[in-house]
């Protein structure tokens, strides 16, 4: 039995091809996929920026439904409809023993250093599969994977709602990130250059400011920010955010640029600034924690969603991402 699947094989270069369809092991279901979401990590490494070591199928913001049950799996059902959490750590370093499976050096990540969603089938551990309850719509359990960073980030950041954060880049990172804190009762402010975005943001609820790191960092201090957000993922906006942040706020950095970015040691120890790291989230809390938020009708992700594609039109849909206009596109697989 074969099935289609998306692979990366070189910068900008997308082949589907017909490979055996995977048997799910020992506690792994196989979920036959149904949408998945195109994430900036799936643009850094079809734009030749991230070293990949082989051909690999790409993707892992998967949904779908489950449709094969490995040994020892007794409490799933075939037709569950399923969400994908596509890190998996090891559960036996140090790092895992502390609960901080997000930075484990053996984790699996799926779609990046192993075989992904942009397939007909995947194969996972049941603990991975989220089931999702009838109130959720399918687009909506594709956008669950990083819902779940920003939720993650926001918890990172100790910040209680009410309080006035600022949002530096709204691709769909910073954008779910701006709808869950507004959701969730905070203030937001956010910068970013494309004016579409910005007006997404701003007819929610942001208020958008621009401006030189010395220009942000007054209105910041003005408008009593405690927290800025670095969602964009280039090395200048991690640097901006070092220069801009308030006295006394949180820098959350999220953005995963491989390029060094600085800051001036005696503002962020002179105005007690705390850089926090915030990379993706905590098995099992963040899903879990996202699926109720989903489920009492907090959030809503699906005006977000603003192109979908095909399988076999995976290139064209990381083409577009690579424009920068969309939120996020979903692709279809069948
Ligand atoms: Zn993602
Ligand atoms: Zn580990």
């Amino acid at each position: 039995m074969m099935m289609k699947a998306g692979f990366f094989e070189k910068a900008h270069h997308i082949e589907i091809k017909n490979v055996a369809i995977p048997e799910p092991g020992p506690g792994e279901v196989r979920i036959a996929l149904k949408k998945v979401g195109v994430c900036g990590s799936d643009l850094s490494i079809y734009a030749g920026k991230r070293k990949m070591n082989q051909a690999t199928i790409i993707g892992h913001e998967g949904f779908g439904l489950i449709d094969s049950l490995g040994s020892g799996v007794t409490n799933r059902h075939l037709g569950e409809r399923v969400a994908v959490e596509p890190n998996i750590p090891c559960g036996t370093c140090r790092f895992c023993n502390e609960g901080r499976g997000n930075i484990c050096p053996d984790k699996r990540v799926i779609g990046v250093l192993e075989d992904g969603c942009f397939a007909e089938y995947i194969c996972l551990p049941e603990a991975f599969c989220w089931s999702i309850p009838d109130e959720i719509t399918d687009l909506q359990a594709t956008v669950i994977e990083p819902l779940a960073v920003g939720f993650h980030a926001l918890k990172k950041s100790s910040i209680a709602p009410g309080q006035t954060i600022a949002v530096i880049g709204l691709g769909a990172i910073g954008m779910l990130l701006t709808h869950l804190a507004l959701q969730l009762g905070y203030k937001v402010i956010v910068t970013e250059p494309n004016a579409g975005k910005t007006e997404v943001a701003v007819a929610m609820g942001a208020r958008s400011t621009s401006g030189s790191a010395e220009e942000l960092n007054f209105i910041w201090e003005k408008e009593e920010v405690v927290g800025v957000f670095e969602c964009a993922g280039s090395e200048n906006s991690a640097t901006l955010a070092c220069h801009a942040a308030p006295r006394g706020s949180v820098i959350v950095l999220l953005g995963i640029s491989e390029i060094p970015a600085n800051f001036i040691p005696l503002k962020i120890t002179r105005e007690g600034i705390t850089i926090i790291p915030s990379i993706i989230y905590d098995h099992p809390h963040d899903f879990e924690q996202v699926i109720d938020l989903l489920v009492n009708g907090v959030i809503d992700p699906t005006p977000f969603i603003t192109s979908i594609y095909t399988l076999d039109d995976l290139q064209t849909a990381l083409d577009q991402g690579l424009k920068g206009n969309d939120i996020k596109i979903v692709v279809e697989i069948t």
